[in-house]
């Protein structure tokens, strides 16, 4: 590649620890008898019934006091030795502050944060490929052309024609150490089109 890669990244489920942390408040401060085992779809809110969830958004805590998915922290560090990497998230405006407040709290080397809040697209921001967990964006991103690396979690897993790759575009990974051999097995796609590409045009123009 001629440039440097861009790859997005998502926070929730892929850096930032939100299902650990929305299941220790609900256990701890509402007595739910909830295990992290439980949470195996996008959607909660009928598991947590409706007084429990809205609850639990009026929490601060929950968006800054997770833990770190495991090796999210190194992953990233060295992520960015070999790439640009804006953090995208679809997290509420309100919970800018808390969402900076964590970062800080880690030293994540953030160059580039993006609060798109519900229902915005993550491809309004310009990046070759992103990772992230929920299916949603990386279909979304599939869609305008380009990548997406599915990190895999409980409440991704029903989706196995992933596994073969839909549209080309998609990938997964367990963990990660897989994102970083993900990234260098597409930026070796991307120089591989790329050069297809100056190839036509050459071709075209002789
Ligand atoms: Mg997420």
């Amino acid at each position: 590649m001629n440039r440097r890669m861009r790859v997005a990244v998502d926070m929730d489920g892929v850096l930032y620890d939100w299902i650990g942390e929305m299941v220790f408040l609900l256990r701890e401060h509402r007595g739910l008898d909830i295990k992290r085992t439980d949470i195996t779809s996008w959607w909660t809110k009928e598991k947590i019934g409706p007084k429990d969830w809205d609850w639990l958004w009026e929490q601060r805590e929950l968006f800054q006091d997770g833990n770190l998915i495991s090796g999210s922290k190194r992953g990233y560090e060295l992520l960015k030795k070999i790439a640009d990497a804006p953090i995208i998230t679809s997290r509420p405006h309100r919970v800018i502050a808390d969402t900076y407040l964590w970062l800080a709290l880690h030293r994540f080397p953030c160059q580039e944060l993006h609060i798109l809040g519900g229902g915005q697209s993550k491809t309004l921001i310009p990046w070759d490929a992103i990772i992230d967990d929920k299916i949603e964006h990386a279909v979304d991103a599939a869609k305008a052309g380009r990548r997406a690396i599915v990190f895999s979690q409980p409440w991704n897993r029903d989706f196995p024609k992933l596994d073969v790759g839909l549209y080309g575009l998609i990938h997964r990974v367990e963990n990660w150490k897989e994102v970083l051999d993900c990234v260098n097995e597409i930026a070796l796609e991307i120089s591989i089109e790329e050069a297809q590409d100056e190839q036509d045009s050459a071709g075209r123009n002789r």
